[in-house]
């Protein structure tokens, strides 16, 4: 598995030098820079202690160019929880000391001497074993699973207290370990793939070299499992993967096995039976047991996962919120950060990014969305994570009902299969209600008033209905260069039915740099008021303005219709 790319956090300028200097060590990784005292970071933050306990809360390795004080007392209060533990490390802002603080089982031992030795210093490690060893025991690399922790940690105190130790089994990354081998000795490092309980002794490791292809059909899968790798008396430790036919992709009694079982699942082109399936997906192992609908291939080493037939493609549509990092909601973020390709109209790819080198950016023209829609299912259907990019809401005048579109006029069973989920964003019309106060407090109606996709007939006979039923209006797309009239007959149809004082509410660009938001009247709006970044709410009957003491009005709608309830 690859490792996750840090965050390299800094809070001045002083330490941007040394930030782009580990930086150079891991392609991707961004500089996030305090941002009233940063000029020229990649990615700006406001709050320091919110930012670092959100990294390390989302799995982030984190390197912090601080003091290691002010690391560990920001952190304090997340290191009772259990969850995530990445690796955590101070570097001093002038490179010269580099501190391994938290995630010793995340690797951040290695992390260390990787940055100490591209800022040519030494890293202060302070982990026994590792000392004595060159190597973390109990960190295996990828594609091997420690057995026991707390076994481990005994196991380390006795090498360290002098005794030596045997490897049983294959253990390639030890031959660099400075351990002290001895073929008679009754400390042992055993690695290896079958059922075993540990002893007393022994450090148990075990490689991911299983594989188990499944039929999507068996009853209680996991149980299936787990009985016929006890039978064969393999380790479920030691499962790299299910592996199942591509014709049962959307099964979800397989996504369930192998959430439960906390192994990935891939799955490869039908071929018969589940003993052919693994045979032919991985030739390199042996099948040691099959029957009709389990099979179990065991390599002599660990299995490559991205040479195991593919992953289930995803396809997420996402909602950015209306720009501002604070309004994108965390499932966003984490969409965004696991995707392989970012597909959208070039202004939104760029406000959702910046991306690390691995991820591909497709930015098209705004008006090609059915394209887009497709052009996102092509990359799913072969197994890569893709997300689908909108401004505010992806299902409010934007591209989660074009994706779905799509779809429904695609007979493709690999497109049927992909993944698909639509995650919300705030929408530029709550953004702009949210800073004037409640405008849309009661009902009220959304409106685009764009005539590209529908006539304008339509949009007319809505506003007169909307505007007679005296529901707050909000109108997206109010203008543009080649629809300049439409705004203004808009208007004419609400003063139909509306009074001269009806509150108006204009948010420009909210949520974004320069935004500007104005309370004005119905009377007194006039279309070159308003753009296409311009988001107009236009208030009911009930809809009320009074100032702020800070400056400007609120507005709001009242919750109640016809006569104030008593209180
Ligand atoms: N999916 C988007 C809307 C796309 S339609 C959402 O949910 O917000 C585009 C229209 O949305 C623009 O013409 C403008 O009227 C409005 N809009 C989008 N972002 C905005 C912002 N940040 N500030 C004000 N209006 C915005």
């Amino acid at each position: 598995m690859a490792r996750p790319v840090p965050a390299i956090v800094i809070l001045g300028n002083g330490s941007l030098a040394t930030a782009r200097k580990i930086q150079q060590l891991y392609p991707g990784a961004m500089i996030h820079g305090l941002a009233e005292r940063v000029e020229g970071a990649d990615l700006a933050y406001h709050e320091f202690g919110a930012t670092l306990r959100e990294l390390y809360q989302q799995d982030t390795p984190i390197i912090a160019l601080c003091a290691a004080g002010i690391v560990i007392r920001t952190l304090a209060p997340l290191l009772l929880e259990k969850g995530a533990e990445p690796p955590v490390l101070a570097v001093a802002e002038d490179g010269s000391a580099v501190v391994p603080l938290l995630g010793g089982l995340g690797g951040v031992n290695v992390m260390a001497r990787e940055i100490a030795a591209g800022l040519e210093v030494a890293a202060a490690i302070t982990t026994s074993g590792e000392l004595r060893f060159g190597t973390c025991l109990l960190n295996p690399p990828s594609g091997y699973a420690l057995a026991d922790l707390e076994l481990g940690k005994r196991f380390v105190s006795d090498l360290l207290a002098g005794q030596s130790v045997r490897i049983e089994g294959a253990a390639p990354w030890l031959a660099q370990a400075q351990l002290p081998e001895d073929p008679e000795a009754q400390l042992s490092i055993h690695v290896g793939s079958a059922e075993r309980t540990p002893a007393a002794n022994e450090l148990l490791i075990y490689p991911r070299s299983v594989l188990v292809a499944v039929n999507a059909d068996v009853a209680e899968l996991p149980n299936a499992i787990r009985a016929a790798l006890h039978q064969a008396k393999i380790a479920v430790q030691s499962v790299a993967c299910l592996l199942a036919s591509d014709l049962h992709m959307t099964t979800p009694a397989l996504r369930e096995a192998a959430l439960e079982l906390g192994v990935p699942l891939r799955f490869a082109s039908d071929c018969g039976g589940v003993s052919e399936l693994a045979r032919h997906t991985v030739p390199e192992a042996t099948v040691v047991s099959a029957d009709t609908v389990l099979a179990i291939a065991v390599a002599s080493q660990p299995l490559d996962l991205a040479r195991i037939g593919r992953a289930r493609g995803r396809l997420a549509v996402i909602g950015l919120g209306p720009g501002a990092a604070e309004l994108m909601v965390p499932a966003v973020k984490a969409e965004l950060a696991r995707a392989n390709d970012v597909l959208g109209y070039e202004t939104y790819v760029r406000m959702a990014g910046p991306f690390r080198d691995d991820q591909v950016m497709h930015c098209t023209d705004n008006r090609e969305e059915m394209q887009r829609a497709r052009h996102g299912f092509e990359l799913a259907a072969q197994g890569r994570s893709v997300v689908v990019v909108s401004s505010g809401d992806p299902g409010v005048f934007a591209m989660a009902a074009a994706v779905l579109e799509a779809l429904h006029e695609s007979s493709e069973p690999l497109w049927h299969s992909v993944d698909l989920e639509i995650l919300p964003g705030v929408s530029a019309s709550l953004a702009t209600a949210a800073q004037a106060g409640a405008p849309l407090g009661h009902d009220f109606c959304v409106m685009s008033l764009s005539d590209n996709l529908k006539p304008w007939a339509i949009i007319e006979k809505r506003l007169d209905l909307a505007s007679q039923a005296d529901l707050a209006l909000a109108f997206y797309n109010p203008i543009s260069r080649s629809r300049p009239w439409q705004l203004g007959r808009a208007l004419e149809i609400v003063a139909q039915h509306r009074t001269a004082e009806t509150p108006v509410v204009l948010g420009r660009d909210i949520g974004r740099p320069g935004q500007t938001l104005r309370v004005t009247t119905l009377g007194q709006l006039t279309p070159d008021q308003v753009d296409m970044r311009t988001m107009v709410l236009i208030g009911s009957s009930t809809t009320c303005v009074f100032p702020r003491a800070e400056g400007g009005e609120w507005v709001y709608t009242p919750r109640w219709y016809g006569d104030k309830p008593t209180s």
